[in-house]
Order: C-alpha cells, then structure tokens, then sequence
C-alpha cells in the first residue's frame, strides 16, 4: 500500500518562463562584473562557468560535487577566474546570486498544481525533493509561499542542504526513513529520468514519470498531474 509521494520540484510542479534563467545569468553576471570592478572581458569566463555549472547540474558525480551549494559555485568561479574577492564581497554577491529567482520568478508549469497537491494530500505524506542549482532550499521555500504550494509539503528535501542529490537512492530513503515507511510504500514522481525515474527505481522507491509531451523513454507516465493517482492505483497499489 502507498502510503508517502515524493515529488520532483524544478519541471514537475514549476517552471521557467523561456528565457528567465539566461536572463538571470546575465544579471548575476553583472552583479559580478560590478561589485568586483572586473571589466568586461570576464563576462565570457563567468558565461564558460555557468556552462560548465550546468552540466554538472544535470549529471550529478562525485568529480562536481562543488556545484551542490551556491558557496561553492561562487568559490569555484572565483578561483577559475583567479579573482579574489573580500569576505564582503563575497556575500553580497552571494546574496545576489542566490535571490536572483525572486525578482524574475518561475511559474506553476500546471494552473491546477494546488488542486492536484491538496487532492493527494488527504490519502499521503507529501515530501518534495529537488536538486538545487544556483537558488538554495531556503529561497525556494519563499518561491513556494508566493506560489501558494508550501504548506502542502510535510517534508522539503533539497540538495544543498542535505549535501546530496538526486539520483543518489539515499535521498530518496532520506524521506522513507522519516516517516517510517519502506521505499515499496513510497511512490516518486519526476520529469528526469536519469534523476527522477532511475534514481527512484535505484533506491527501491516506485517511479512515475512526468512527461507533459513526447514519446515515453520509460512507463509508467503521466501527461498531468491530475493522472497521478490512476497511474499509482493501476500500477503500484493494487490491493
Ligand atoms: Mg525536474
């Protein structure tokens, strides 16, 4: 019987609007530009890091463990770019880089999320678990507030605060363990099947794919959120 549902954040409940992340890595690259008076040449290798921050962000491994927190993303572009910034500088750019999600903000990726949350919420525990990228757990809660998601969550699991990431199956057993019930009483939910899908599956935790379009490279899947709950019935809770 499923009694706990985990889901995916990033492309599973929120979204970008088209361009809003390049938009922000070019404000977050202006904010460096200017709180360290670098001149403008050192747009390009602040562009190279963001780069490279974004594919260890979608292939997580134990060689680019630097890119789990904000700190240590900047401390890495810092030194690749061999500018040393004061410790002040170093927050406030920090602070910047960090907050930066607020001010141009992502959106639900469906109208009925809400709906869809409250509806699983009356039969399951609900935890979220979301690899963080430039935006830590704790901005995202408020991303959640204003989003009005939050307090359907009873557990928030995000990557850079429990230092480890999807698809390693020990943040998947993190929730299990919590509220004491076993990865085959746990339904996960996700649009990566690297992280999501495999690493639920890695774990022992019951997967779902969530893929709004597109021919399914795994099964089960769901188009929309509203789908969940067919799809864990049909496949997962039979009894
Ligand atoms: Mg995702």
């Amino acid at each position: 019987m499923i009694k706990l549902v985990s889901l995916d954040l990033w492309d599973t409940l929120i979204t970008d609007k088209e361009d809003n992340e390049r938009e922000r890595d070019f404000q977050r690259a202006d904010c460096i530009l200017k709180m360290l008076n670098l001149s403008d040449e050192y747009r390009g290798k602040i562009t190279d890091h963001f780069n490279e921050l974004n594919k260890s962000l979608k292939y997580p491994s134990t060689e680019n463990e630097w890119a789990i927190t904000p700190e240590t993303q900047l401390q890495r572009l810092f030194r690749t770019i061999n500018v040393y910034p004061s410790g002040e500088q170093f927050l406030s750019t920090l602070k910047f880089y960090t907050e930066c999600d607020l001010s141009n903000p992502p959106v639900l990726i469906e109208n009925d999320v809400s709906i869809c949350l409250e509806k699983l919420k009356e039969n399951y525990k609900l935890v979220l678990i979301s690899n963080t990228g430039r935006t830590p757990g704790s901005v995202l809660k408020k991303l959640l507030e204003e989003l009005k998601i939050l307090n359907y969550f009873d557990m928030l699991i995000f990557s850079d605060e429990v230092k480890m990431r999807k698809p390693e199956p020990k943040i998947f057993l993190t929730a299990c363990e919590a509220f004491h019930v076993l990865p085959q009483e746990t339904v996960h939910v996700g649009d990566s099947v690297l992280m999501d899908f495999n690493g639920a599956l890695n774990a022992k935790v019951n997967p779902v794919l969530y893929l709004p379009d597109g021919n399914p490279p795994a099964t089960p899947f769901i188009r929309n959120l509203f789908e969940l709950r067919e799809a864990m019935d049909k496949n997962y809770d039979k009894d």
